[in-house]
C-alpha cells in the first residue's frame, strides 16, 4: 500500500492543541479498518487561505472547522449543503475535486445524543450561536411544542427566532435576555434545559450564574453542550438535585461519526459498543 492510500482529515481552528477530536477520529478509523490520519492544525483567519490551498493540493478528504473560523470559512466554500444552509452554520467540509463543500453535523449529533423525547414539550435553550442553531434545528425536527431562547445578546436570539419561525411554523419560539425571573417562571413548564453557550468551558472564567438549581423540578432533563470539563456547574447542580442530565460528549461523538460518513461518502454502521468505547476513552483523556 502506498503512502497516498492514507485518507487525510484535519481540524482547523485556534486553539486546537487540546482538542480530543484527533483521538476520537482515530478510534473511528481503526474501528472501520480505514488507513487514515486526523490532525489538528492551528489556523487563524490570516493564514486560512494558504492552508486551504495546500490541503486541496495534498489530497485531503475532509475538514472540521472550529472557533474562530466558523464564520470566516463561509466565503471560501464552493458549495453549501442543504443541511448547512438550513442550520446556518458549517462545521464540516468535504473536499471534492479540490472544491470545498460545507456541511453541518452538529444538528444530527445533538439529535442522536438526546436520550429523551421532546415531542410536544417545552424547551429552554440558553445561547444563540452555532451550537444553538444546530440544536434548534433538531428540536424543530423532533416536533417540540415551544422553545424559549435566552441569550446575552438578545438581537442574536431575535434573528434566530425570525429565521426559525419560518422554518418550523408550528413551533412556538420566544426570546429573552439572560433573565433569572423569567427562567424561574418558565422552567416549571419545561422538560428540557440546554446550555448551548460557551459559558462553563474550562477556558471560560464565568459560570451560568443566573441559573439557580433551586429552580429545577424533578422531571427536568439538563443538557450541557460543554464536555470540557465533563461536569460544569450546571451539570453539578442537576446531579445534586438527582435529575437526569448529560454533557456534550455524546453530541461530539455522533457529530464526528456523521462527519466521517460525509467525507467517505458511505454509511458507517456501528454497534453501541463503539460509542461506549469512544466515550470511555475520551472521558479518561478529559480527566487526565
Ligand atoms: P458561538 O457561535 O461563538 O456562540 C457562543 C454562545 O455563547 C453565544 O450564545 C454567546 O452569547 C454565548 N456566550 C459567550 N460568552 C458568554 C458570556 N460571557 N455570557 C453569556 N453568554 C456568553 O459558539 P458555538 O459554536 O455556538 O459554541 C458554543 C458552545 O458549544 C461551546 O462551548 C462549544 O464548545 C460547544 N459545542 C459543543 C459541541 C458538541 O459536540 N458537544 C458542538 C458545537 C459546539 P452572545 O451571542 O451574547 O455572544
Amino acid at each position: 500500500m502506498g503512502k497516498n492510500d492514507t485518507k487525510k482529515f484535519y481540524l482547523l481552528g485556534d486553539p486546537v492543541g487540546h482538542s480530543i477530536s484527533p483521538i476520537m477520529q482515530k478510534l473511528f478509523l481503526d474501528y472501520y479498518k480505514i488507513k487514515g490520519q486526523y490532525k489538528a492544525l492551528r489556523v487563524t483567519a490570516d493564514n486560512l487561505d494558504s492552508v486551504l490551498s495546500s490541503l486541496k493540493l495534498n489530497g485531503v478528504l475532509g475538514i472540521n472547522i472550529t472557533v474562530p473560523l466558523k464564520e470566516t470559512i463561509v466565503s471560501y466554500l464552493d458549495k453549501v449543503s442543504d443541511i448547512a444552509r438550513f442550520v446556518g452554520c458549517v462545521n464540516t467540509i468535504k473536499i471534492n475535486n479540490r472544491l470545498l463543500e460545507g456541511y453541518n453535523t452538529d444538528a444530527l449529533g445533538f439529535q442522536k445524543s438526546l436520550p429523551i423525547s421532546v415531542k410536544d414539550e417545552n424547551v429552554l435553550l440558553i445561547g444563540a450561536g452555532g451550537a444553538a442553531r444546530a440544536i434548534l434545528t433538531s428540536l424543530g425536527k423532533l416536533k417540540c411544542r415551544k422553545v424559549l431562547i435566552f441569550n446575552r445578546t438578545v438581537s442574536r436570539a431575535e434573528a434566530l427566532l425570525k429565521e426559525f419561525k419560518i422554518k418550523f411554523p408550528t413551533i412556538k419560539i420566544g426570546v429573552s435576555t439572560l433573565d433569572s425571573d423569567l427562567l424561574k417562571r418558565e422552567i416549571v413548564k419545561a422538560k428540557l434545559l440546554i446550555n448551548a453557550t460557551s459559558v462553563g468551558m474550562k477556558s471560560h472564567k464565568q459560570e451560568l450564574s443566573y441559573i439557580n438549581p433551586e429552580f429545577f423540578h424533578n422531571d427536568l432533563f439538563v443538557y450541557d453542550v460543554i464536555y470540557n470539563p465533563l461536569e460544569t456547574k450546571l451539570i453539578q447542580g442537576a446531579k445534586e438535585k438527582g435529575l437526569r442530565f448529560c454533557n456534550g460528549l455524546d453530541m461530539l461523538i455522533y457529530q464526528g461519526l456523521e462527519s466521517l460518513k460525509i467525507w467517505l461518502g458511505q454509511e458507517l454502521p456501528f454497534k453501541s459498543s463503539l460509542i461506549e468505547k469512544v466515550r470511555a476513552i475520551l472521558t479518561q483523556k478529559l480527566q487526565d
